[in-house]
């Protein structure tokens, strides 16, 4: 596929200065703005004067700081628009709200986010009546044949979590056109590596708190779209960010606007060490999925669909056979050679270690988790990039070695 590089698209966007001539945008820190006419008021009322175009309102409808992470975001995603939300499942949660109305069906990956999978299992068809039937997008087929007349939404992860099974948007966007329904892809696994507008996708969120804050000190999300859908999303009447308000501070858009820029340095680092890794720890035969291997089920789709400048993204995941030798080897990882932590969340420039089944993805019964593919000896591991290569590869083996997960490789005799 020949998707332009995000980042040609982000240097194209127009550089926002600071108010004294700043080479950083200043953080605009009112939640109100005035008017120089008594009429102007009204007018932004009624929605004819509104920003971003026209007049700010009020800092729970548009900011100009958010809405400047805003256009960053819409560059990098290759959309018309964006805005930001105060996490990742706030703009999970517009997103849907914004495409469904009560009585309304999505057809969902059944492996997403455990807390996209807790909306839309519970959440939501007990607060709204927006029922979701999960299936298996890998399969096409399953995904057509779950499409009713009340389905607004096909919904799944660029790349899933923690099964890290593809999903093909060019497929899963056709198959939703046909049928009238929009297509909306969670591309917080693989920003900049994967451009699921570009692939047809009508909406594309993020929790901005994994890999494009990168620090794991702020929590954060953002909707890609239409220029029209996004203002929607701030419809004064009927706008799922305007009326539950999960508003991102404006401290906050400028402190990720400032990681923005080395976003792409940060990717590659973190997919060329979960590379080395997958195909090392292979090498030692210990069961290992990422889809940069060869043996990957996706790898050839991702090969065909991703930005070749970012690798293959920076999560890989090791089937340890049991929870038990999960938790040993985390353990010694952690406590043992400081390789990492056990933490949920990914994109952190520490590595970060969990087991999905009794973590992220806790809301699922064990018979979703199986059916999944979801082993309970899972461990996922969000490569970080601190320290060198070698050192870090050291404590991995070492570690291994400890818990009897790989034989020892003895000195050779001389
Ligand atoms: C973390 C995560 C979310 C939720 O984001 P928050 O910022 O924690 O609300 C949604 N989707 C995926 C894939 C995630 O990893």
């Amino acid at each position: 596929m020949t998707t332009q590089n995000p980042i040609k698209r982000l240097a194209e966007t127009r550089h926002e200065f600071g108010e004294h001539g700043g080479v950083n945008m200043s953080v605009e820190a009112s939640t109100t703005f005035t008017v120089m006419k008594p009429g102007t008021m009204p007018e932004l009322f009624e929605g004819r004067k509104a920003a971003p175009e026209g007049c700010y309102l009020y800092g729970r409808h548009f900011n100009p700081t958010v809405y400047q992470l805003g256009r960053q975001l819409a560059a990098i995603e290759g959309t018309e628009a964006a805005y930001c939300a105060a996490s990742g499942m706030a703009a999970i949660s517009a997103a849907i709200l914004q495409l469904c109305n009560t009585g309304d069906h999505v057809v969902a990956s059944n492996t997403v986010y455990g807390g996209t999978y807790a909306l839309l299992n519970d959440f939501l068809p007990a607060k709204a009546n927006i029922r979701t039937s999960f299936v298996d997008v890998t399969d096409l087929a399953a995904v057509a044949a779950a499409i009713t007349p009340e389905t607004r939404v096909i919904y799944a992860e660029s790349i899933a979590n923690p099964t890290l099974r593809i999903a093909d948007i060019p497929k899963l966007a056709e198959l939703a056109h046909a049928r009238g329904v929009q297509l909306v892809i969670d591309n917080t696994f693989s920003p900049l590596l994967l451009s699921p507008a570009a692939m047809g996708a009508d909406v594309v969120v993020h929790s901005m708190t994994k890999f494009i804050n990168g620090a794991s000190d702020i929590i954060a999300g953002a909707v890609c779209g239409s220029t029209e859908f996004v203002q929607g999303l701030m419809d004064l009447h009927q706008g799922p960010l305007m009326m539950l308000g999960p508003t991102m501070d404006p401290t906050v858009a400028a402190k990720i606007s400032l990681r923005i820029p080395h976003l792409a340095l940060r990717v590659v680092e973190h997919a060329e060490r979960a590379e080395i890794f997958a195909r090392r720890l292979q090498e030692l035969d210990v069961p290992v999925s990422y889809p940069g291997l060869p043996d990957h089920p996706d790898y050839k789709l991702m090969q065909q669909l991703r930005c070749d400048d970012y690798g293959f993204g920076g999560i890989l995941t090791l089937d340890m056979g049991s929870r038990q030798k999960a938790n040993d080897l985390m353990d010694v990882l952690q406590n043992k050679y400081g390789f990492g932590f056990m933490a949920v969340s990914l994109g952190y420039f520490d590595t970060l270690m969990s087991c999905p089944g009794s973590s992220t993805s806790s809301e699922m019964t064990d018979e979703d988790l199986s059916s999944a593919g979801i082993a309970e000896g899972l461990v996922r591991m969000s490569v970080g990039y601190t320290g060198t290569l070698e050192q870090r590869w050291q404590q991995l083996e070492s570690a291994l070695s400890d818990i009897g997960a790989i034989r020892v490789k003895l000195p050779v005799a001389s």
